[in-house]
């Protein structure tokens, strides 16, 4: 929230500076909306790229050598089963951003996530596209009602959020704070909403020792890569995290 103060503070005193040499200018208010478009512009960054770490700070790598697969948005009826049999089938353990709703529609699949010994991370409870726009109460109310229906059915706290859409705000900071909770940003975003399989695969394959990678477990497209994906980065040399490797980077981060 430092950098979000010191935009402030910057604006601010520059403003009072602009104001008072240029008080008799005509160039003013061209001066001050100098001023208040720089604040803006780094407050949309702040907002839209976690990576600048503007109100919050994010993990995007972990600090050992496996990579952590991430799938955000599920459980699926149809792609989650289909990536868990992969994932299975290769003895890769991932982190499901799971979105409340969903998991309380699909029990089944929630279960068979953490019984293959997948962890799960708050997606808030509904993943509305506004949920940088809600006011306090509201963010509150979408992250603890998943604590409260996700957390019973496992052995502890989650620990881990990603925010919808990867927006953030003073508010959604604050409430994280309150609660404890670690940003798990990414460092491969594979932009996997994009149909074209060709392109989804190159992106991948900027994954490095280290890599947290973005993936959504609700896409066809992801599903049909996933393998191949697997395949093709592990003859690049690339360790994926098994159920150890998680168990250690969730502990670490939480130190
Ligand atoms: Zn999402």
């Amino acid at each position: 929230m430092w950098k979000h103060k010191l935009n402030i503070a910057v604006a601010l005193s520059t403003l009072l500076i602009v104001i008072l040499i240029f008080r008799n200018s005509p160039y003013l208010w061209l001066w001050i909306s100098f001023v208040i478009s720089n604040f803006i512009v780094f407050l949309v960054f702040g907002i839209v790229f976690l990576r600048f770490q503007y109100f919050y700070p994010g993990i995007f790598r972990n600090s050992d050598p496996e990579v952590i697969l991430t799938f955000d948005d599920g459980p699926d009826p149809v792609q989650t089963p289909r990536i868990l049999d992969i994932l299975h089938k290769h003895g890769i353990r991932a982190i499901f951003f799971v979105i409340g709703r969903k998991a309380l529609e699909h029990p089944e699949i929630l279960q068979r996530i953490i019984s293959e010994g997948h962890m799960v991370g708050n997606h808030t409870q509904n993943h509305s596209l506004f949920f940088a726009m809600l006011h306090s109460k509201k963010v509150a109310e979408e992250i603890d009602q998943f604590s409260q229906n996700i957390e019973p059915l496992l052995s502890e706290k989650i620990t881990i959020f990603r925010p919808p859409i990867g927006y953030t705000n003073p508010k959604i900071a604050r409430a994280l704070k309150k609660r404890k909770l670690k940003i798990l940003a990414w460092s491969v975003r594979s932009y996997d909403s994009f149909k074209n399989k060709e392109a989804l695969m190159k992106r991948l394959m900027r994954t490095r020792p280290r890599s947290i990678v973005l993936l959504h477990d609700n896409l066809e497209q992801t599903a049909d890569i996933l393998e191949d994906y697997i395949i093709q980065a592990r003859a690049n040399g690339i360790i994926f995290a098994n159920q150890e490797n998680l168990k250690k980077f969730i502990h670490e981060i939480n130190k």
